[in-house]
């Protein structure tokens, strides 16, 4: 049975995945059936009948969780990142010598050159002392949302393949990045995230 939060959550992702029209993986025909509960599409073709849920291969497929619960996560992410990569936070010494402070978008450049003194966890520990004082962290979303941290983690992987980038190693820094561009990001994040891969 299939809630009516998860249901309209599901007519939302069906719109946005068949946004161009529907066209049988398998075969390529047109036509197709639409079942009640669920809004899966069946192909027409007799001789194919090939089924495709709402969330087959796309960022949602096999979670742990509705999927009413996986846009509420997205949002949050969106509403609570907000990266100011000008505010200078990072004191960093590259000879050894003297201390300035830098904000994270030098901190990178100064990084992603590796002549500096900065090694991969101090890096890594400069940056998350920073996320975690300013934006939203996996362990305290995952306790939010009533999911096991692991389960959580790999969600936010999921997401990041397909909208995070590579900026970082660990996938909520990427995400925050990426969300931190506002509000409209939603509509602009959902194909990529319904699209087959
Ligand atoms: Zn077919």
């Amino acid at each position: 049975m299939v809630s009516k939060a998860e249901k309209s959550t599901l007519k939302m992702l069906a719109d946005v995945k068949w946004a161009d029209g529907y066209k049988c993986y398998m075969c390529g025909e047109t036509a197709y059936y639409e079942r009640e509960e669920n809004l899966a599409r069946i192909c027409r073709n007799k001789e194919c009948k090939y089924e495709e849920t709402v969330l087959k291969n796309s960022a949602f497929e096999g979670l742990r969780f509705p999927v009413a619960k996986a846009l509420q996560i997205i949002r949050y992410l969106i509403e609570n990142s907000r990266l100011n990569y000008d505010k200078k936070v990072f004191p960093i010494s590259e000879d050894g010598k003297t201390d300035r402070v830098v904000t994270l978008n030098e901190l990178i450049v100064i990084f992603k050159k590796g002549d500096s003194k900065i090694s991969q966890p101090k890096f890594d520990k400069l940056v998350k002392d920073f996320l975690a004082d300013e934006t939203p962290y996996v362990a305290g979303m995952a306790k939010k949302f009533e999911v096991t941290v692991k389960t959580m983690d790999k969600f936010l992987g999921k997401l990041n393949v397909r909208i995070g980038g590579g900026k970082y190693d660990e996938p909520i820094y990427n995400l925050i990045d990426y969300f931190s561009l506002g509000s409209s990001i939603l509509e602009r994040c959902l194909p990529k995230l319904m699209k087959r891969l």
